[in-house]
Parts: structure tokens; sequence; C-alpha cells
């Protein structure tokens, strides 16, 4: 049997918006009220898709602003990003947007494998960003676009499944279109 394919991904956008609750969702099937959002964790999931097994490793990071600088553990070995905002926090629409320019600067790609996460579905109340905005912005970045809730596990699976299989298509050189 094949070794499985190690594939790391970081979680990145600002403070608060779910990037922890996301990665412990997908790995623990749990969610917290709170977690300690000074840790910068590394969660680890076997998994397989397509007959191909993986080992997945989320670098979740204690988040990030439009001045932050770009740390190189972020851009080093990274296969694929999940750049997250949350629905209910205009702001952290802003930071996503930035941190997905200082990406291209920092690794010179014009693209790479990512998701846009809109996070917090469940607070539609309190809806900041629209769909539309989301997805918008995703089409510019040729990525895929969802909106999730870490909370009641809607969409989470989707996020890290489908970002390996974009992994998947960018390794084997098939572009995008
Ligand atoms: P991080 O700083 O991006 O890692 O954010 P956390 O995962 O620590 O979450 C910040 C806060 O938002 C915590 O109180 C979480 O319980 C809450 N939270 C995270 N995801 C969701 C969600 O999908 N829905 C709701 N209602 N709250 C969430
Ligand atoms: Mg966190």
């Amino acid at each position: 049997m094949p070794a499985p394919k190690q594939r790391k991904i970081a979680l990145m956008g600002y403070r608060s918006v779910g990037k922890s609750s996301l990665s412990m969702q997908f790995v623990e099937g749990k969610f917290l009220e709170s977690y300690d959002p000074t840790i910068e964790n590394t969660w680890k999931k076997s998994l397989r898709i397509n007959a191909t097994d993986y080992e997945l490793i989320l670098v979740d990071t204690t988040g990030q602003d439009e001045f932050s600088m770009f740390p190189s553990q972020y851009s080093l070995d990274v296969h694929g990003y999940v750049l997250v905002y949350s629905i209910e926090n205009a702001k952290s629409f802003e930071v996503v947007s930035a941190l997905y320019n200082k990406l291209v600067d920092i690794t010179g790609k014009t693209y790479f494998p990512s998701v846009l996460v809109g996070n917090k579905s469940d607070m539609f109340q309190c809806r900041e960003v629209s769909a539309e905005e989301g997805r918008k912005l995703a089409e510019k970045w040729k990525a895929t676009f969802l909106e999730t809730s870490a909370k009641h596990n809607i969409s989470v699976s989707q996020v890290f499944q489908t970002l390996l299989n974009d992994i998947e298509r960018a390794d084997s050189n098939e572009k995008p279109n």
C-alpha cells in the first residue's frame, strides 16, 4: 500500500472568525463556545478521498489583520489555504481580501489552491457580508466559495475535501479555468 500523501493546509483570517472551530469540528467532530485564541495549533487527520489516502496537516494560525507581517512558515511547503471570514463581520471580509493579496506578493504565484470560507452562517440575522460578495471575491481568485457553520457542522468537511481536490489538480498541472 502506498504511503499516505501528506498535505499541509493553512487556515488564515482575522481573529475570532472560527479558524480553530472549523479545524476542531473537522478533526474531532466537536464545537466549543470558546477556544484559546492565542494557541497556534497543528491538527492532523487521516482521510481517504477517491481511493487515495491523505495525511492532512492543518496549520491553525492565531489570526492576522491587514497590517500583519506574513510569517514565512505560512508560505513554505503549504499546499493550500483556507481563507476564513465571518459573515457577521465586514471587517473580517476586508482582512481576508488583503491577506490574499499578500499571499500573491509573497509566493509570487498567480494561482494557489484556496477556499474562501464565510463562517458562522448560523448567524444570518447579523449578516454583514452577502453570499454574493463572497462568491464574487472567490471567482476573482479562481477559488471555491463556501458558507459554513462550524457550530452546526454545516459544509465543514466540504471545505477540506474540495481543497484537497484542488491541490491534486494543481499538482497534476491541470489549470482550473
Ligand atoms: P479563531 O480566532 O478564528 O480561531 O476563532 P474561534 O474558532 O476561536 O472562534 C471564535 C468564537 O466564535 C468562539 O466563541 C466560537 O465558539 C465562535 N464560533 C466559531 N465558529 C462559529 C460558528 O460557525 N457559529 C457561531 N455562532 N459561532 C462560532
Ligand atoms: Mg484560533
